[in-house]
């Protein structure tokens, strides 16, 4: 989690490829590199917080969009009828890899609990 310019700012900037299945004004939406499941999408806001333990960072309202694209987001890949998980992974005990902060919303397949 040390990168100046992540990953997810140079797909943002479409300075790297990405497979984009949603874009407003607000949030980008791509599918994940390394896929856990046949379907797994990542969430991103376009106004950058590192990770969801930040997210004090943002406005209650950019907050309120944020979670409400999730939603939208997994309608439009077709997820709302079976379900699907949304992961939010924090800091390092919650292995996140890459400090933009991004939801995963995971399906397409019956899932397990718990989580590793
Ligand atoms: P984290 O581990 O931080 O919660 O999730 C980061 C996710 O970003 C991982 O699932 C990883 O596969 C994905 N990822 C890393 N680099 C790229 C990339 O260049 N393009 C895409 N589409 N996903 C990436």
């Amino acid at each position: 989690m040390s990168e100046d310019i992540t990953v997810f700012e140079k797909i943002l900037k479409k300075w790297l490829p990405a497979n984009v299945v949603y874009e407003d004004s607000q949030v980008m939406a791509f599918t994940d590199i390394n896929p856990v499941a046949p379907t797994h999408v990542l969430v991103i806001p376009k106004k950058k917080v590192g990770s969801f333990m930040d997210l004090k960072e943002l406005s209650d309202a950019d907050v309120g969009v944020f979670f409400k694209s999730v939603a939208v987001v997994a309608e439009k890949i077709g997820l709302s009828k079976d379900g699907y998980r949304v992961v939010l992974n924090c800091g390092e005990h919650g292995q996140q890899s890459v400090n933009y902060m991004h939801a995963h919303i995971i399906g397409g397949r019956q899932l397990k609990w718990p989580p590793g």
